[in-house]
């Protein structure tokens, strides 16, 4: 029941992607990780049966018990939600990507945890271009700095930047958001080169998802339109 649910629901967003895509003239794919939590690991066996392999939690808690249910090698696993310090050496363990690295304490840490396991983990600077106070991140002005900082870091590996946009259905206020991600992604490339290990922008969620595509979106963090509502918590 799940498998054909989820199966039906990634074909819909694969094309509403492919026609962001065309609608900004870009040819490259863009990874789809399916935002489970708050689903039971029925939901994360079946993506998984139906080929989304790239997962995230937004919770370390619920991350490890997913990964205990299923598998550390069984999904491409992304931490997505803010990460405590203290949480850090589980988050590693778990995790293939970090996407909510938002200070430079827990970059040092996370650094240290994976030097320690002896196995670097990729993360992308969360960073605040909403302009909303709420939200966690980098500002834009400190983000270049850290990027200098944290690329230091040998166990540490930077691929991009990640950004939440309000909760809006203003477009004008989602697309400002995402573009200025972009355009301080290729701020960084361009004042410190060689500090990215990559060109990753994890923006969009299910209401917003298109329009972060349509700004260059490599990575869109979907839960809603995929697996449907959650329990609330
Ligand atoms: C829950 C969550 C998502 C997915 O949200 P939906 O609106 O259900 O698609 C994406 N990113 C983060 C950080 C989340 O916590």
């Amino acid at each position: 029941m799940w498998e054909a649910q989820i199966r039906h629901a990634l074909a819909e967003v694969g094309e509403r992607i492919d026609r962001a895509l065309v609608r900004a003239g870009r040819a490259e794919g863009v990874q789809v990780i399916g935002i489970t939590k708050g689903h039971p690991t029925e939901v994360v066996q079946a993506a998984l049966q139906v080929g989304l392999r790239a997962l995230g939690e937004n919770r370390v808690q619920e991350l490890e018990q997913k990964v205990a249910e299923v598998g550390r090698d069984a999904a491409e696993w992304h931490m997505v939600g803010h990460l405590q310090r203290n949480k850090a050496r589980s988050a590693t363990a778990t995790s293939d990507w970090i996407h909510s690295l938002d200070s430079l304490r827990l970059g040092r840490t996370l650094d240290r945890e994976a030097s320690r396991a002896g196995q670097p983990i990729r993360a992308l600077l969360q960073v605040n271009t909403s302009g909303e106070a709420s939200k966690g991140g980098f500002e834009p002005e400190t983000a270049v700095q850290a990027l200098a900082e944290l690329s230091e870091l040998g166990s540490l590996e930077i691929h991009g930047l990640m950004t939440m946009a309000p909760w809006t259905d203003d477009e004008a206020v989602l697309r400002t958001t995402f573009r200025r991600t972009r355009e301080l992604l290729e701020r960084c490339e361009q004042e410190l080169p060689g500090a990215l290990r990559g060109r990753e922008l994890s923006m969009g969620m299910s209401n917003d998802f298109e329009i972060a595509v349509e700004e260059g979106a490599t990575m869109v963090r979907l839960g809603t339109v995929l697996f449907g509502e959650r329990e609330q918590r």
